[in-house]
């Protein structure tokens, strides 16, 4: 099958984008048997399923000529989970039937409901829009079905999924009975089943996920972490890739905001996706990543799917996904179209069961391995920056005479190495890893079963490494503010902006109704402010006592000094046994040494 037979505009559209060959679900929909017919199709994403339906609903769109049949309303109408794959597949049957010169009109959640409605009035071809913005336009008259012709669900199983079963049923009700109703869906659950019996009739069901398949082009890593390193391990993990296009997943909107903080802090061009941002927000983020403004995303599942970004070659899941499906969705954003992509699970020690389970459950083959370190990231930058460096480039006569110059007053190979040096310095620093040792494995286990801390509530506080946070002054001041002793103070993790730690869930209360009696504002101490932490610091994860060993090559914010550096083991120099001499400098560094305190010289077995 090829797109030989298709009408001349949608040949035209195809060849300008150099798609010659139909992939396996769009020969399935163009197969004679499928013609005017009702439609069940199980299609992964990624497997061209929108240009699929594009093609499916021609019969409907054109007349025999070609041509687009008149009408005074919409003859097409597809209904997407999400916003961001509405607007894709608004944009992909955009193209696909612009030589032909249908309008297509996108109606979302998030984006201005007056807009739409006039661009609906003008006259569009075909519609597309999320079930609840769709409905409301039914209800207030403004999206008239009366032609409708085809009507598409995309990804109905996320669909019912997210509830929208009211809506869709409002939607199917008022089409009218002649339309040809196509039903896309990765999945078949019975829900799907009773929706296809209700709504459609004689559908041909075409099922064309190869278990196997859908993998093929994606090769899975499950990377083992301990829980304080998961931050270092994405870092590192970005680096060694240095993929044209990276999307990150985490859990939370929480997480998406602290992560993408970080990896701001570190150097990276990073845009951030999720329900917290509004929908122009997430549009603007999309298009920094599709014209490589940003080369990183940050995102929560909500984000996740149908999104369809060519360059994006790797996937990291940050956070484990909640179940094996979500997995394979959000693994999906690579390897499309017959491209090779990776996709990266972060696997805190503790969860390794857990993630082989949820492999085995999707019939995905992992390679489990460490996280790329300092040395493997330099040889990998090593390999690129000779390959780029190698490249032919356009010297103007400029250039050569600048060159010229250089070289009197550098030798070559002086040259060569500041080169090198410019370019590499573009580049974000890796991060030194603990060892992942059966005895780091064992300490973080042990962070876990520490006897007291088996129930714990996380607090979270305003102030961070910005602000020069370290546990040797923040031990005393949660100690004075919270009324606590050390001993009830658990795990600790320092973010960017904020300092997230762990109190028994017996004395959360207490500890709480203390901070706010000792909040005021007649000094810095008094005005840090403390809060519960629903999800704890997910992503911050960086240990404040074991943590990073080279603190001096990120970017500081002005005016924050760097920590003291370590020795060979890991302790660092100068602190915890020097009492007065590692006095901690910085906005509330002069509290930190009160002698009844100490300055923080014991290291407690679960703040690492
Ligand atoms: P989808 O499954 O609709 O999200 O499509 C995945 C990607 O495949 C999109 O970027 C499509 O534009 C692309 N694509 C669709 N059909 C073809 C084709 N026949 N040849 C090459 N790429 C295609």
């Amino acid at each position: 099958m090829t797109f030989e037979d298709l009408p001349i505009g949608l040949k035209t559209a195809l060849a300008e984008r150099d798609y010659s060959q139909p992939t396996d679900v769009q020969a399935a929909v163009l197969e004679p048997e499928a013609l005017g017919r009702d439609l069940v199709v199980s299609a992964q994403t990624g497997s061209g399923k929108t240009v699929a339906f594009g093609l499916a609903m021609a019969g409907e769109l054109l007349d025999d000529g070609g041509e687009l049949n008149r009408a005074d309303s919409p003859l097409a109408l597809v209904i997407a989970p999400t916003r961001e794959l509405a607007l894709q597949v608004s944009r992909e049957l955009g193209w696909l039937y612009s030589a032909i010169g249908a309008r297509v009109a996108t109606c979302v959640g998030g984006m201005n409901p007056s807009h739409e409605r006039k661009v609906l009035r003008s006259g569009a071809t075909i519609v597309v829009g999320t079930p609840g913005r769709l409905r409301d336009h039914l209800e207030r008259g403004a999206l008239d079905l009366s032609a409708l012709s085809a009507i598409v669900l995309d990804e109905a199983d996320e669909m019912l999924d997210m509830g929208f079963r009211d809506e869709l049923e409002a939607i199917l009700d008022a089409a009218p009975e002649t339309r040809r109703t196509l039903l896309f869906s990765a999945t078949m659950p019975r829900p799907i089943e009773a929706l296809a019996q209700r709504y459609q009739r004689n559908a041909l069901r075409i099922a064309t996920v190869d278990k196997g398949r859908s993998h093929e082009d994606i090769s899975y890593q499950a990377v083992t972490v301990s829980p304080p390193e998961i931050e270092n391990a994405v870092v590192n993990l970005l680096r060694f890739h240095e993929a044209e296009t990276a999307i990150l997943f985490c859990a939370t909107r929480e997480s998406v905001r602290r992560l993408h903080a970080t990896l701001q802090e570190r150097g990276f061009s990073v845009v951030a996706l999720s329900g917290e941002h509004s929908q122009q927000e997430r549009n603007q983020a999309l298009q920094a990543l599709r014209d490589r403004r940003a080369r990183v995303c940050v995102a929560t599942d909500v984000a996740a799917r149908g999104i369809d970004l060519p360059s994006l070659s790797l996937v990291v899941h940050v956070e484990i996904p909640r179940d094996a499906e979500t997995l394979q969705h959000r693994s999906g954003r690579t390897g499309r179209a017959g491209k090779k992509g990776t996709a990266v699970l972060i696997v805190p020690f503790p969860r390794r069961k857990r993630v082989e389970g949820m492999l085995r459950r999707a019939s995905i083959k992992a390679m489990w391995t460490d996280a790329p370190d300092r040395e493997a990231i330099m040889a990998q930058d090593r390999e690129r920056l000779l390959e780029t460096l190698m490249q032919p480039v356009e010297v103007t006569d400029a250039d050569r005479e600048l060159a010229e110059k250089l070289m009197t007053q550098k030798s070559p190979a002086e040259l060569a190495a500041m080169l090198v040096h410019a370019h590499r310095s573009k580049m974000p620093a890796p991060e030194d890893l603990m060892p992942n040792t059966p005895e780091a494995r064992r300490a973080a286990q042990q962070e876990k079963h520490r006897p007291g801390f088996e129930d714990t509530v996380w607090f979270r506080m305003d102030i961070g490494r910005k602000q020069n946070a370290d546990p040797r002054w923040i031990l005393p001041l949660l100690c004075r503010r919270g009324h606590v002793t050390r001993n009830e103070i658990g795990a600790i993790r320092i973010g960017p902006d904020e300092t997230y730690f762990q109190i028994p869930r017996t004395l959360a209360d207490k500890f709480h109704s203390a901070t706010q009696r000792t909040a005021g504002t007649e000094s810095d101490e008094e005005a840090i402010r403390f809060e519960v932490s629903q999800d704890g610091p997910r992503v911050v994860a960086r240990a404040n006592r074991k943590g990073r060993s080279d603190p001096g090559r990120r970017p500081r914010p002005p005016g924050v000094k760097a920590q003291p550096s370590r020795g060979p083991q890991g302790e660092r120099k100068g602190d915890f046994k020097g009492k007065k001499k590692g006095k901690p400098k910085g906005k509330f560094g002069d509290k930190s040494g009160s002698p009844k305190n100490g300055g923080g010289q014991r290291r407690r077995p679960n703040d690492s």
